[in-house]
């Protein structure tokens, strides 16, 4: 008897572990994403307790644009902060949260190369990585600890949860996205930023921007945590054809962001 439903609880849970991502990738993610909501929302009020927000109000508005504009197309409400902090970076929780540093605003060019990013980031919360990379390591290791932590940045497992969250450095140990992971966040992201209507050649010139930038001594922190395979930017440029096609029909229906850095 006992056998039977212990039986039936594995199947069930087997069953819910997997599920399709929106590229149509079978996915290993068994945790309820209401309790990643939770740790997103955990993390990223720490991020706000512990580190300036940005005050310049023309990186503001200029990031609220380029964000507002893709946002529009995924739906939901996002909470999107600059964070004053020369670093190279920017994430995206679980819950909807967005954070862009300030040296991400400098580095990039224009608008189309930030909604790049911003479509790359928002591209894994759709995708549901943190769950994947947090139920991989819940399966080999003890469990709703990790959960908890994630309130206790200065312990070790704490930075481990904030980094399978995708938070850089700064706020967990590095834990990089894998090559499928970024793919995939890649594809969702161009995808997004064309219907937005952002013009998604400039996310070939962003990356070949970004791998330059990763020659130097120090390879800035979201090349860490979002390692430029070699494919990347080839993959991008066969995508571009039909990224432009959608794009058009976007600009046919009035959306022709223009967002001034
Ligand atoms: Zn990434």
């Amino acid at each position: 008897m006992f056998n039977k439903i212990s039986l039936a609880l594995s199947v069930t849970l087997l069953l819910s572990a997997c599920a399709t991502s929106p590229t149509g990738r079978t996915q290993f993610a068994f945790m309820p994403d209401t309790q990643l909501n939770q740790m997103g929302l955990q993390a990223f009020d720490s991020l706000k307790r512990e580190n300036p927000v940005s005050t310049n109000q023309r990186h503001t508005q200029f990031v609220t644009c380029v964000s507002n504009a893709i946002i529009r197309e995924v739906g939901g409400n996002w909470e999107v902060v600059v964070f004053e902090d020369d670093s190279l970076n920017a994430f995206a929780l679980p819950g909807n949260k967005i954070g862009v540093h300030s040296g991400m605003v400098k580095f990039v060019d224009n608008q189309d190369q930030l909604a790049s990013i911003i479509g790359h980031e928002i591209g894994h919360v759709l995708a549901r990585h943190s769950n994947e990379r947090v139920s991989q390591q819940m399966a080999v290791s003890s469990g709703m600890a990790l959960i908890q932590a994630v309130s206790a940045p200065q312990t070790a497992m704490g930075q481990t949860a904030l980094g399978l969250l995708g938070v850089g450095a700064q706020y967990g140990v590095l834990l990089p996205y894998s090559r499928l992971h970024e793919n995939e966040a890649d594809k969702i992201g161009l995808d997004l930023m064309a219907k937005a209507g952002f013009d998604p050649r400039q996310s070939v010139t962003l990356w070949q921007k970004m791998a330059r930038a990763g020659d130097g001594q120090q390879p800035p922190e979201f090349m860490s945590t979002h390692p430029a395979h070699a494919t990347r930017i080839q993959e991008l440029q066969n995508a571009i054809p039909r990224a432009l096609e959608i794009q058009k029909q976007a600009a046919a229906q009035g959306k022709q962001p223009r967002c001034s850095k």
